[in-house]
């Protein structure tokens, strides 16, 4: 038989004098024998070159005792690709020696019972990782069914994910829940995760936030013992903690990162403020008209508008706003509210940090002692969360930004597959997609 590119006829000698096996097909450890293209599949048959082998029990040299076909799924190209290894079998002939006989293993080529390549393996994980890939759109690809795949994957992404070499280095932690299911929790657990994100900076100053694990529950005790199984190294590095105002993790942090600056979430702050304006329009709303806001309402027209930046308002929207709060003297009380909520937000947007801390701080001294009851208990919630509050002036606005970027590629990541109904495949999953698992 002529070699399939090189026509050289030595081809199926013992060891291929041709490079372009390698080159060509790029398997380790095998030269190719034969390439054939047949119901739309590239089928490629390799074999490992002549050697003689030792018996793995006593170590005798064994006879070869033929071939045995093993088809394997490879790397698909144009087409679906098939490996045929013609495997080795021997056996020995040491007469006490229990081991009758035995097949040639190649770990690089495909492990021991596999049926997908080692490189196959690899690439799918890729797939996952970076392509945005489905177990399922690997199974098409490869010819195979989701369990084939799974299979192969997943003790893979076991491997990476119990080395706990991938925590070294944190030193700034996010956390955050999700909710990853909708079925009743007798059924499948917990509905909510607790995630931990990693989000320390690069040496320029960019954080690349990366998921580092999920536990099941949303409850300060999942992250405390999350932490206590970190052990002291790890605790020890943290510098900072981002979170959003949520006194379950606060415990944990005060816990066990004791000393870690906890950074309450600049975002969540905001929030709570225009959340405060929300709550006062429609009090006022209610008390002046006697109904909630409808169409026409003075109140209800600026909804959106009082949920903006000052900053990004155009004229008319000025206008409308100005015009909405003159219309009744109750509504002074809102525009009041609305200056504060704009307060809050604009010690976020100093370019210096130190006047943001100064607004920050009298935001902490005079906010709960304000006439309207909402915003008053707005400066109850930021006294309580003080220290938390302040601190991002003082860590350099660390915030729990990249922990909400994370939970946006689990969500896609939940979509594409269609759902989980495992936590353990889940939980790997969003690690290798969300770059808690560098392989
Ligand atoms: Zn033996």
């Amino acid at each position: 038989m002529l070699h399939p590119t090189s026509g050289c006829a030595s081809a199926r000698s013992a060891c291929c004098p041709c490079a372009r096996c390698d080159l060509l097909v790029g398997l380790p450890g095998v030269h190719v024998e034969h390439v054939d293209r047949r119901d739309g599949l590239l089928v490629v048959t390799v074999s490992s070159p002549a050697a003689p082998a030792g018996c793995p029990s006593c170590g005798v040299v064994a006879t070869g005792r033929g071939r045995r076909r093993r088809v394997l799924h490879d790397v698909p190209g144009a087409t679906r690709v098939r490996i045929v290894w013609r495997q080795r079998v021997w056996r020995c002939d040491d007469e006490g020696c229990l081991r009758k006989t035995f097949t040639e293993q190649l770990p690089s080529l495909v492990a021991r019972r596999g049926s997908i390549t080692t490189r196959a393996i690899g690439w799918a994980i890729g797939q996952l990782r970076r392509e945005h890939a489905t177990i399922a759109g690997l199974a098409r690809q490869l010819g195979t069914s989701w369990k084939t795949v799974w299979r192969a994957v997943e003790p893979e992404l076991v491997k990476l994910a119990v080395d706990e070499t991938r925590f070294e280095n944190v030193t700034t932690l996010g956390v955050d829940e999700h909710i990853w299911h909708h079925v009743d929790p007798r059924k499948r657990g917990p509905k909510e995760l607790t995630g931990m994100v990693d989000l320390t900076r690069d040496e320029h100053g960019k954080t690349r936030a990366r998921l580092l694990d999920l536990v099941p529950g949303r409850s300060g005790k999942a992250y405390a013992s999350w932490l206590g199984d970190r052990g002291d190294a790890f605790r020890k590095n943290v510098r900072v903690a981002a979170l959003d105002p949520f006194a379950g993790y606060k415990t944990a942090i005060d816990d066990k990162l004791q000393d870690a600056t906890a950074v309450l979430d600049a975002f969540h702050v905001v929030k709570l403020g225009t959340a405060a304006v929300d709550e006062v329009r429609r009090r006022v709303q209610q008390d002046t008209l006697g109904h909630r806001g409808r169409k026409g309402d003075p109140l209800y027209g600026i909804q959106t508008i009082l949920r903006a930046g000052a900053e990004n308002l155009t004229e008319k929207q000025r206008a409308r706003l100005t015009a909405a709060i003159e219309a009744d003297p109750a509504h002074d009380e809102v525009f009041v509210a609305w200056q504060c909520a704009q307060q809050l937000r604009s010690a976020y947007h100093q370019k210096d940090l130190a006047a943001g801390r100064r607004i920050a701080e009298q935001v902490v001294e005079t906010f709960h002692t304000c006439p309207i009851p909402e915003i008053a208990r707005l400066g109850r919630t930021l006294r309580r969360w003080r220290d938390a509050f302040v601190a991002y002036f003082t860590t350099g606005r660390a915030n729990n930004g990249g922990t909400e970027a994370v939970n946006g590629i689990i969500e896609l990541h939940r979509r594409l597959a269609r759902g989980f109904r495992n936590r353990d495949n889940y939980r790997l999953r969003m690690l290798l997609a969300a770059g808690g698992l560098i392989p």
